[in-house]
């Protein structure tokens, strides 16, 4: 899925890894395709509205077993609103439709009555000491589960839920937000981390080149 140009993270990705001396190699899955856990160092996974993401939850059933492994071995992933949503058990839709997820991720998510959380939005990960701007539009509010910890502590915007300060999740080497904007083209030093944690997998070393941190 791809909306409000979640696509672009694509983009920053090749970018941020050409800094860092990678060139990156991009494969589009789509409906009826078999994941295919071994073939990637990093899958991305966007947002949509209920509408795509009703087709899409028929169709990740069929890639659940191999998406669920490749989370499990560690496999890095970012993913997007919708795309976050259907990693956990189930979406309800803004018109009360049960939206089945792959409960990949112990987080589900309920929808409100009437009302988008729509706005900017500005998170702090106190891990990291990294700081995240993005954008957020969605109906959903999500409640993460068993080892699961927030991408960051919401300092502007609703985030999860609007009740409990969260957004977004990270569970192993997947991470999760309801961020547009792109995420990773407003956020360089997360792209930074995602290809550090793919490169890490594959060669079992550190990168050693890094990116210039903006101030
Ligand atoms: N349809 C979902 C919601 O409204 C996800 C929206 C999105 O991906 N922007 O919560």
């Amino acid at each position: 899925m791809n909306t409000y140009g979640d696509n672009g993270n694509l983009l920053m990705l090749q970018y941020a890894a050409k800094k860092l001396g990678i060139t990156c190699h991009t494969k589009i899955i789509s409906l009826y395709e078999p994941f295919e856990e071994n073939k990637y160092d990093l899958v991305f996974f966007g947002g949509g509205q209920d509408f795509e993401q009703m087709i899409i939850s028929k169709d990740i059933q069929e890639k659940k077993e191999a998406l669920t492994n490749y989370i499990e071995n560690n496999g890095v992933m970012l993913a997007i609103c919708g795309g976050y949503q259907l990693l956990g058990h189930y979406y309800v839709g803004a018109n009360g439709e049960k939206i089945k997820g792959i409960s990949a991720l112990d987080h589900y998510t309920l929808s409100q009555a009437n009302n988008r959380f729509i706005g900017e939005v500005v998170i702090y990960n106190e891990e990291f000491n990294e700081t995240y701007y993005g954008f957020e539009n969605h109906n959903g509010r999500t409640f993460l589960g068993k080892g699961e910890r927030p991408l960051g502590k919401i300092i502007q915007g609703q985030g999860n839920n609007g009740e409990d300060q969260t957004e977004g999740v990270i569970y192993k080497n997947v991470f999760g937000s309801y961020f547009h904007g792109p995420i990773l083209a407003r956020n360089e030093h997360l792209a930074e981390r995602l290809i550090r944690l793919a490169f890490q997998q594959r060669h079992g070393t550190e990168l050693t080149l890094s990116i210039q941190q903006k101030s």
